[in-house]
C-alpha cells in the first residue's frame, strides 16, 4: 500500500453513517486496520484510504452518501493514488448501481468482508474490489474494537436478523442471525472495565434474539453483571417478540441492567402490522408493555414510528397516535417509510403520497414532543443516579450525564467523567433534564 510523503504509515480517514450498529462496526474496523499498520487521519485531506462505513435503511442515508462520495472523488482527482471505499449495508445491498454510479470507487466491501481489509486493501486493480459475501459465521469475536473514550462502550453481542420485516432489508445486507460466544462477550466487557469503562451497551440487530449454545439473552445479562468495575448495563435493540420471561426478569432483578428500553412498535395499527409482518399484534404489544413496567416499575420506555407504509389509511395512522398516547413513550424516533429495493414490500409500491406522509410525521413528532415532556415533568423532585459523561456543550462549567433511564441531566457539580453522582432533577423539557447534586 502507497501512503503519503513524509508520513510513516499509510493512513486511513473513516466516516460512519446509520445506526450504533455501524458506529460498533467503525471501532472494530478502526481495530483490524491499526493492527495492519494504518495510522487515523483527522481529515480526509490527510488520508491515503477513504472509508465510508454506509446505511442502506432509507433512501435519504442513501443519497447522503453518493453527495459526500463525489465530494470525496475532487480529492481522487487531485490525489489520484488516493484509495476510496464504500463499506457496510449500502455496499452490500447496491453494489452493482454503486460502481456504475461512483466509478471512482476502489472497494465495495459488505458487512462481513472486515476480517479481509488488509488484504484487500492492498491489492491494486483498475476495476474496484467488490468482496461482499456474506458470512453464516462471521461474529468477528475476540477481534477487538478501538472503543471511543468516555464511560460508555458498546458491544456486538449478536449480528444479523432473521425476522425479515416487510419493510426493512437488514437480513438481506447483514445476513443470518448469529451470537457471538459468551466468554468473548465477558471477556470484552471485562477488558473495558480493565479500561475504566462504568457502562456496556450490548447490540445486536434483535439483541434479545441472542443465544449461544445454552445461554440465551438473559443469561449473558447476568454473565455480564458479575463482572466488577461494570456499572450500568443497557442492550438495543430488542424486538418484541424476544422480550421472554427470561430477560424481563434479568431487568427485573440485576441492578446492574437499567431500567429503559427501546422496544420498536412501527405501528399502532393490526392491519399494518400484519403487513408489515412484525409478528405481534397491537394487544400484544400493549400486554409486554405491562408486563413490563409491572416488573420494573421505574421503566422509561422509547419506540420506533413508521408512518406511511404500503396500504396505511387515515384510520391506521390514528390508531397509532393512540397507541403512543395509550403507551406515554419517553421518546420515540419517527420515519417517514422509505420503499427499499429488495425488501418483501418493495413489490407493494408506495401508496401514500409524499404529502400525507409529511404531515402524518409531524403529527407524531409533535405528539411524542408533548408525552416527552410530561414524562420528563414527571422527573422533578426525583433523585436520579447521574452516570458523568463530561462537559456539558453549554458550557459554563455545567456537567452532562444520563440517568438510568437514559435520560440526559445537565446540572453543576465538582464531578469526574466516569463517576456517579446523585442528582434531584430541578426542571425538565422535552429533550433533557436539569438538576442539582442532592
Ligand atoms: S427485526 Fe425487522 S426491522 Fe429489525 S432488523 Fe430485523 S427485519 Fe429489520
Amino acid at each position: 500500500m502507497q501512503h503519503r510523503e513524509g508520513s510513516a504509515q499509510p493512513m486511513v480517514y473513516l466516516e460512519t453513517y446509520g445506526c450504533q450498529m455501524n458506529i460498533a462496526d467503525s471501532e472494530l474496523i478502526s481495530a483490524i486496520l491499526r493492527r495492519a499498520g494504518y495510522g487515523a487521519a483527522a481529515r480526509p485531506e490527510e488520508a491515503d484510504v477513504i472509508l465510508l462505513n454506509t446505511c442502506a435503511i432509507r433512501e435519504h442515508a442513501e443519497e447522503r452518501v453518493l453527495g459526500r462520495l463525489s465530494d470525496l472523488a475532487r480529492l481522487k482527482h487531485q490525489r489520484p493514488a488516493l484509495r476510496l471505499g464504500l463499506l457496510g449495508c449500502m455496499a452490500q445491498h447496491n453494489r452493482a448501481q454503486l460502481v456504475q454510479k461512483a466509478p471512482y470507487l476502489d472497494l465495495v466491501a459488505g458487512p462481513d468482508s472486515y476480517r479481509r481489509l488488509p488484504e484487500l486493501l492492498s491489492q491494486t486493480r483498475f476495476d474496484p474490489i467488490v468482496d461482499v459475501r456474506l458470512d453464516r459465521n462471521e461474529t468477528y469475536a475476540g477481534l477487538g474494537s478501538d472503543h471511543g473514550p468516555g464511560p460508555r462502550a458498546y458491544v456486538t453481542v449478536m449480528r444479523g436478523c432473521d425476522r425479515f420485516c416487510a419493510f426493512c432489508v437488514v437480513p438481506y445486507v447483514r445476513g443470518r442471525e448469529r451470537s457471538v460466544a459468551p466468554d468473548a462477550v465477558v471477556g470484552e466487557c471485562a477488558e473495558l472495565a480493565a479500561r475504566g469503562v462504568k457502562e456496556v451497551v450490548l447490540l445486536g440487530q434483535t439483541v434479545n434474539a441472542y443465544r449461544y449454545g445454552e445461554v440465551g439473552f438473559g443469561r449473558l445479562l447476568r454473565m455480564v453483571a458479575a463482572l466488577d468495575g461494570i456499572e450500568r448495563i443497557r442492550f438495543t435493540s430488542p424486538h418484541p417478540c424476544d422480550m421472554t420471561d427470561s430477560v424481563i426478569e434479568a431487568m427485573a432483578t440485576e441492578p446492574k441492567v437499567q431500567p429503559y428500553l427501546h422496544l420498536p412498535v412501527q405501528s399502532g395499527s393490526d392491519r399494518m402490522l400484519a403487513a408489515m409482518e412484525r409478528g405481534y399484534s397491537v394487544g400484544q404489544y400493549l400486554e409486554l408493555v405491562e408486563r413490563l413496567r409491572r416488573a420494573i416499575p421505574q421503566l422509561a420506555l422509547s419506540t420506533d414510528i413508521i408512518v406511511g407504509f404500503h396500504g396505511e389509511q387515515e384510520d391506521d395512522f390514528a390508531a397509532t397516535m393512540g397507541l403512543m398516547r395509550q403507551v406515554g413513550f419517553d421518546a420515540a424516533f419517527t420515519f417517514k417509510y422509505s420503499v427499499r429495493e429488495h425488501s418483501r414490500a418493495y413489490k407493494l409500491g408506495d401508496t401514500v403520497s409524499e404529502e400525507d406522509k409529511a404531515r402524518r410525521l409531524s403529527a407524531v413528532i409533535e405528539l411524542q414532543e408533548s408525552l416527552s415532556m410530561a414524562r420528563n415533568r414527571a422527573e422533578i423532585g426525583q433523585v436520579r443516579k447521574v452516570l458523568v459523561e463530561g462537559p456539558a456543550r453549554r458550557g459554563d462549567g455545567m456537567l452532562s450525564g444520563k440517568t438510568p433511564q437514559f435520560k440526559t441531566v445537565v446540572f453543576p457539580a465538582q464531578a469526574r467523567i466516569g463517576e456517579t453522582v446523585a442528582v434531584r432533577i430541578v426542571s425538565a423539557t422535552s429533550h433533557s433534564l436539569s438538576g442539582v447534586a442532592a
